[in-house]
């Protein structure tokens, strides 16, 4: 319980007139919750993403009623990943005339891969958190070194968090956006204009950026991701991730809010970011071109630039960025690289 009650901790963050950000405060790990955004209209409430949990979710909703009385009458998803999707369920059972808004490639992934993705995990997920016990039982890392305070509060997050997956699995519904779009989609609510779009692909093949054109608020998903970015090997698209990035930056947003992490007030790590998947995608490119099987390729990879500029000399995060873009990004620009 105790644990469970470290996982639920989030930040509400004013951004600005109506628009509040509940930025989780769980520590970095291989785990990470989603930040929710609540844009409070003339009338009514848009929730951007709803967390991994149920718990999370019906947390977040309470910290809502408290702001506002009006009714949350959509929910847009950024993607399908479970930790943006999960607690869809908690909005429609309040609110059972809301719709729910993804790209219609998230729509299809959640429909295709949500339930058997969720079962795989909640399969996986009692061996990954005997696993971290056992490290932190024996006070070490992933990589045997002697486990240092940053680590030990990403292990214990991330056993707090998968438990917290594990317990509510046989409660979870998959619960699919009712209405979608391919490119692009405005919302007029009362004086507040809210548009969605999909720049392009990056983390999944349906991301969408969730755009305020007044406000100048770019809310992101996980096209970015802080402290470092979150690569799926067989799910990301890395080849064109950096053209939409590109289109991001070229909104000229004043605030970002990122699909975890801090908001952010200019460009510079979306500079980084750009910087990176364009390395990354150039980099497989080439391995591809001489022939090098993957295994061969991840030889020659050079990201420490890249590294050093995300991670510092931090180990915990050098070992998320070793995880997420040395490994699976770069399995998915190979892989995209190769179907090119
Ligand atoms: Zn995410």
């Amino acid at each position: 319980m105790f644990l469970l009650a470290a996982l639920l901790t989030f930040q509400l963050e004013k951004i600005s007139d109506g628009v509040y950000a509940a930025i989780r405060t769980n520590a970095p790990g291989l785990g990470a919750d989603a930040t929710s955004v609540f844009i409070i209209n003339d009338d009514d409430v848009v929730v951007v993403d709803t967390t991994g949990s149920l718990a999370g979710a019906r947390e977040e909703l309470a910290a809502l009623r408290k702001l506002t009385s009006k009714p949350v009458r959509t929910v847009i998803n950024t993607h399908w990943h479970f930790d943006h999707v999960t607690g869809n369920q908690i909005y429609r059972d309040a609110f059972p005339n809301a719709e729910i808004i993804s790209s219609s490639a998230t729509r299809a992934d959640m429909a295709a891969k949500g339930a058997s993705s969720r079962a795989d995990m909640a399969k996986s997920l009692p061996q990954f958190i005997s696993d971290l016990k056992g490290f932190l039982d024996k006070k070490q890392n992933f990589t045997g070194e002697a486990i240092n305070d940053e680590e030990r509060a990403s292990y214990e997050s991330d056993v707090a968090q998968a438990e917290g997956v594990v317990a509510e699995a046989k409660d979870v519904r998959v619960t699919l956006p009712t209405t979608t779009f391919d490119e692009s989609m405005t919302l007029h609510r009362g004086a507040r204009t809210i548009e969605l779009l999909r720049l392009g692909r990056g983390h999944t093949s349906g991301d969408i950026v969730v755009w305020l054109p007044d406000e100048k608020i770019a809310i992101t998903g996980d096209l970015v991701v802080w402290p470092v970015p979150l690569m799926g090997s067989d799910q990301s698209y890395i080849g064109d991730w950096s053209a939409s990035l590109e289109k991001l930056r070229a909104l000229q947003p004043r605030t970002i809010i990122p699909g975890h992490g801090h908001v952010m007030h200019d460009d510079a790590y979306v500079a980084t970011l750009i910087r990176l998947t364009r390395s990354l995608q150039e980099q497989a490119a080439a391995a591809v071109a001489r022939g090098e099987t993957l295994d061969v390729a991840r030889k020659s990879v050079k990201l420490d630039e890249f590294r050093d500029a995300i991670a510092g000399d931090d180990r915990l995060l050098r070992f998320i960025f070793r995880v997420y873009v040395a490994n699976a990004g770069f399995a998915a620009a190979y892989r995209g690289a190769q179907a090119f």
